[in-house]
């Protein structure tokens, strides 16, 4: 399709003048989507895990309510500002990749707008999720935070699904009708860090929760009626604790039974405490094919009705033929029915030859650069 790119720079010019704030990280299922990012309070309240780098030397930054809507609203502006543009170039309102050859063409300079290519990634996907950042929305005042998802699901009315992280302590110190108030403003979906249900590991990562808290936070956003996400970390324990963060894993789980259990392997992060515990050898990763007998004995524990998804590159162990050992989408296996399925997925890796499954995990972090 031919696109006369003229007369667009007071709309480049216009789209240049709106920002609003964005944190670094989302959860791969949201980006799968194309979520809408919107930064609701900025970095982590806790910031103390042993293994969590994420947010390291930032402090934790509670936004003012006046300063998230005006960024909602200008999430509302540059919609309406590309939507206008497409209209006048011809396109009806459609988002595609003309339109944005016809902008980039008008301000090169906008590929390295992040406001601008959020939302108009967003709008090509069908607008329909948004993911709040940081790491805890659920630690912002119940009032503020209501006040915030109204405004958001007035001003962005195409989304259906809403969804942010939360601490597992935070919603353990909730009331029940706050969160059952925050579900109703408009938020869907909860992805919780529960990394392990034992109480030794727990307080050795520095986690701030206990596994009672995290069983007691987690069935109350069940009861609330939110979707609940949780991931946890194989390997955790090292070799010195696998057993017991297994076992109490799946104990906790079990008692939670969320929507989503999500494996995440520990990969010990330069700078972090952890990285060191296992550079002088006070912590012993595992192997493999230790790390699958450590799954065998948490998935074989879980009585759950959840989806067990294996979504990231870290899980990639290998099968006889070489392939994936276990499904990667974001809707995974569905507990109860798929439980022997994977159980026997395992007992196939146990069965392949370790040296394979150390390529394939190779492979896969290559990849995922
Ligand atoms: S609570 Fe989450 S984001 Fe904060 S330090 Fe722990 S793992 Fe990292």
């Amino acid at each position: 399709m031919m696109v006369d790119h003229g007369g667009l720079e007071e709309h480049v010019e216009r789209l240049r003048s709106l920002s609003f704030e964005i944190g670094t990280y989302r959860p791969p299922s949201e980006g799968a989507s194309d979520s809408l990012l919107l930064r609701v309070s900025e970095n982590c309240p806790w910031n103390r895990c042993t293994f969590c780098e994420m947010y390291k030397g930032h402090r934790f930054g509670y936004r003012p309510v006046e300063e998230v809507t005006a960024d909602i609203d200008r999430v509302a502006a540059i919609r309406d500002e590309i939507t206008v543009t497409s209209k006048k170039l011809g396109m009806g309102g459609e988002i595609t990749r003309d339109l944005a050859s016809a902008l980039l063409a008008a301000g090169r300079d906008l590929t390295g707008n992040p406001s601008f290519v959020t939302v108009f990634n967003w709008l090509a996907a069908g607008s329909r999720t948004a993911f709040l950042q940081d790491a805890d929305s659920m630690s912002m005042r119940p009032r503020e935070f209501i006040v915030v998802l109204k405004h958001l699901r007035q001003t962005l009315s195409s989304l259906t699904r809403v969804t942010t992280y939360a601490r597992s302590k935070t919603l353990y110190k909730r009331k029940p009708e706050e969160l059952r108030m925050i579900r109703e403003a408009g938020l869907d979906r909860l992805h919780i860090g529960l990394e392990t249900g034992d109480d030794e590991v727990l307080s050795l990562v520095h986690k701030g929760v206990t596994s009672a808290e995290q069983i007691e936070g987690g069935r109350k956003a069940v009861a609330a009626g939110f979707q609940v996400s949780m991931y946890w970390m194989p390997d955790l324990g090292g070799r010195e604790r696998w057993r017991q963060h297994a076992e109490n894993t799946a104990r906790v789980l079990s008692a939670i039974d969320p929507h989503y259990i999500r494996s995440r392997p520990l990969v010990p992060r330069p700078g972090t405490p952890l990285y060191d515990e296992v550079a002088e050898e006070r912590l012993h990763l595992s192997s493999p094919h230790e790390r699958l007998e450590e799954l065998a004995l948490m998935i074989g524990g879980l009585e759950v009705s959840s989806k067990v998804c294996f979504d990231h590159a870290m899980n990639a162990w290998s099968d006889r033929r070489g392939a994936l050992l276990f499904r990667q989408d974001y809707e995974g296996y569905q507990f109860p029915e798929e439980k022997p399925l994977l159980l026997e997925r395992i007992r196939e890796g146990l069965a392949v030859d370790e040296a394979m499954h150390v390529h394939a995990l190779r492979l896969m972090a290559v990849q995922s650069l």
